[in-house]
């Protein structure tokens, strides 16, 4: 019996990735859903190569071209941003692939989770906003979360066969991206272009901002808090430049696992596709003579304030990590159109937390409605 993958966010970093994962297995896996934003294209491209069962393209302004180019096939095409859930409550497949960015991927993952299915988990703005529902409803519905951010993933793999050995903590690694040592003087004039160019990683726009702000490594803790059940001291950030370990877990014994590999999201995206198996493949080897010497450092939290913000959520919880996500979401959509300087992200995200009433439990109706109230309050301040 093949796998059947519905991915949702096939155009993007992860999503072609993840084709061509499931491409060099065809024994395996085969594609039933695909959706795209605005990317009419690539989707009506990997249609026709993968002949699913249904294809959203959430633009309406496209809907039309993409109907036109499937007539031929099969493939029912949607669109609208609701017909990502409507997709995601069919029974025809059996896992989804959560790779939307932001805020958007939500209430396509939480309607799998409730339609019993399980979920390689890519998008971490899902667990950032919503953790606490979000996986209560994975255990109510007994739907599997594997994690496909690479450092979850790793911590994942460490914890395989431990399940009685209970977390002293998590060790999450950051490569530091592309300003890594850098000071705030330097910081004041980064342009976008230098910004998206990371070091270790090629991903999407919004996530190598996040990476050169460190927020992402701030999202990254919040989402391990939700994936591993960890209070927020069991927490710790190191920088790591050669991306080699992906991070690790340190047990009661004070004996720490890692797990490593040359940074290649196609690993964990695998791993996340195949679990419980490991699929062979032909991809580079890390050689410990090539890399031979693996450095540590303490994040910069007075230089990369993005990254002290995001554990001011994490350690108060509540609403809080949902108003620092939406706020940055804004700041990043505005620094790549040179709308805001580098630095001022850090000062709409701040003035954003500050903004917004703090409720201790939301509901998931409060949790959009915090979304709503901190876009529009980031947006306000840079005056979009
Ligand atoms: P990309 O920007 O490359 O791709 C995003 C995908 O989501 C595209 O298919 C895009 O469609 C679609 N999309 C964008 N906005 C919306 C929306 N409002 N509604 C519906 N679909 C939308 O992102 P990445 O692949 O880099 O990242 C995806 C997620 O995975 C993020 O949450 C990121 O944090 C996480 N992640 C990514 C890693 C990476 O290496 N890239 C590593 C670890 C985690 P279209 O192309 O039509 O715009
Ligand atoms: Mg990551």
């Amino acid at each position: 019996m093949k796998k059947r993958i519905a991915i949702f966010g096939s155009t993007g970093s992860i999503g072609t990735q993840a084709l061509d994962v499931i491409t060099a297995h065809p024994e395996l896996f085969e594609v039933e859903i695909l959706t795209a934003h605005s990317n009419d294209e690539l989707l009506i491209q990997q249609a026709l190569q993968h002949q699913p069962n249904a294809v959203v393209i959430v633009d309406e302004k496209k809907y039309q071209t993409v109907k036109n180019a499937l007539a031929g096939t099969d493939v029912k095409v949607f669109t609208g941003e609701k017909s990502l859930e409507e997709v995601a409550a069919f029974d025809t497949y059996d896992m989804m692939l959560a790779a939307i960015v932001g805020f958007a991927g939500l209430s396509p993952t939480l309607q799998a989770v409730s339609n019993k299915k399980a979920v390689a988990l890519a998008n971490k703005e899902t667990l950032v906003v919503a953790g606490d529902l979000v996986m209560s409803k994975a255990v109510e519905h007994k739907s599997p979360m594997l994690p496909v951010d690479s450092e979850h993933s790793a911590i994942f793999q460490c914890l395989i066969g431990e399940h009685r050995n209970p977390i002293e903590k998590i060790i999450l690694t950051a490569s530091g991206g592309p300003f890594r040592g850098k000071k705030p003087n330097f910081l004041l004039n980064v342009k976008r272009d230098h910004a998206l160019q990371h070091p270790n990683w090629s991903m999407g726009a919004k996530i190598t901002i996040d990476s050169a702000t460190l927020m992402n490594k701030g999202l990254e803790m919040i989402e391990a808090k939700w994936l591993f059940n960890l209070r927020p001291d069991q927490i710790q950030v190191v920088i790591h430049p050669q991306s080699i370990i992906h991070s690790m877990v340190q047990f009661e014994d004070g004996s720490i696992k890692a797990q490593m590999g040359l940074p290649d999201m196609k690993l964990p995206i695998q791993y996340a596709l195949g679990f419980p198996h490991r699929l062979a493949n032909d991809f580079p080897r890390y050689d410990f003579k090539k890399v031979n010497t693996l450095t540590f450092e303490e994040p910069d939290l007075r230089t990369f304030r993005n990254l002290a913000l995001a554990m001011d959520a994490l350690q108060k919880g509540g609403n809080l990590p949902c108003v620092l996500n939406a706020a940055n979401e804004i700041a990043v959509w505005a620094f790549l159109r040179n709308r805001i300087g580098f630095l001022d992200m850090t000062d709409v995200i701040e003035k954003t937390m500050q903004h917004v009433t703090h409720i201790e439990k939301p509901t998931l109706d409060e949790y959009f409605e915090t979304d709503a109230e901190a876009r529009s309050y980031a947006a306000s301040l840079i005056r979009l």
